[in-house]
């Protein structure tokens, strides 16, 4: 029942028309999507169908959109864990249809953290190695890992939880955790689905806090959410529908929205 109008949202439909054909050169994106479509299986299923966003360095977004409606997909998409059926992706300007699996991996290694709902620790380790593993990937050797592991957990508040595994924490700590895996290795982009998701509301608020902390400290940050209280808080919202934008609160920019769909917002 929260349509884009209650979200502040820009009503594609309202809006000057898109030339998807056309998009326009964004050099300060720190990822981009171009008309990506992904379908799976066959017949296919169409879980996007034409999108493009912009992300713009140093920004923070929400996007919102029911179940189902291709928030995951394109997280998915957005953070390189999966290729879309077509269109383009850039990261960092970086198109990367040109890049193998294992450039993908060192381009996430470098410039991407992600954080979801399920918070995804190693049970048995404790919150040190569980950052400490955030920088697996990276080349730097254990007792750097270890150090700026530390310095994460103190970063996100945690500097007294060091040795605590997972099931000694609560579930914010636990995120609390999971942010400091994902931004050990200081990525310009922060994805995150549902962080708030399996948290209490005093947990939630939290973690939405040090969000924002990240966001001031110039971490890019896109939070994929069905919770519009918590997507208002955030300075832009972009709404997805039926795999399409059906909105965006940008509205110096409109770089979306095609068509709301049948039934869609509002
Ligand atoms: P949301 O995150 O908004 O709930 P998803 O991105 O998970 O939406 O899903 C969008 C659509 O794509 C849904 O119709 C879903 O059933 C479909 N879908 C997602 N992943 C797969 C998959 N691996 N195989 C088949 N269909 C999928």
């Amino acid at each position: 029942m929260n349509g884009a109008a209650q979200l502040g949202l820009v009503d594609g439909t309202a809006g000057a028309p898109l030339d998807e054909d056309r998009p326009r050169p964004a050099p300060d994106a720190v990822v981009e999507l171009r008309d990506v479509v992904r379908e799976y299986g066959e017949p296919p299923t169409t879980a996007l169908a034409g999108v493009s966003l912009t992300v713009r360095r140093g920004e923070m977004l929400a996007v919102v959109g029911p179940s189902g409606s291709g928030k995951s997909t394109m997280l998915n998409v957005l953070g390189t864990l999966d290729r879309p059926t077509s269109g383009t992706v850039l990261i960092d300007g970086v198109d990367v249809d040109c890049c193998s699996d294992d450039q993908l991996s060192a381009l996430r290694a470098h410039r991407i953290g992600f954080v979801f709902q399920q918070f995804h620790l190693t049970e048995g380790r404790t919150a040190i190695d569980n950052v400490a593993d955030g920088l697996l990937y990276s080349g730097t050797p254990l007792h750097e890992r270890r150090r700026r592991a530390e310095e994460a957990l103190e970063r996100v508040g945690l500097g007294h939880r060091l040795r605590h595994r997972p099931h000694q924490m609560s579930g914010g700590e636990r995120q609390r955790v999971a942010i400091a895996r994902a931004v050990v290795h200081r990525p310009p982009l922060l994805l995150a689905d549902e962080p708030t998701g399996n948290l209490d509301t005093r947990s939630g608020e939290g973690v939405v806090e040090l969000l924002h902390e990240l966001h001031r400290d110039g971490t890019s940050i896109v939070v994929i959410t069905h919770d519009n209280e918590l997507a208002l808080r955030l300075p832009r919202r972009v709404m997805i529908r039926d795999g399409r934008l059906a909105g965006d609160s940008d509205t110096t920019t409109r770089p979306v929205v095609v068509q709301a769909s049948a039934g869609g917002a509002s």
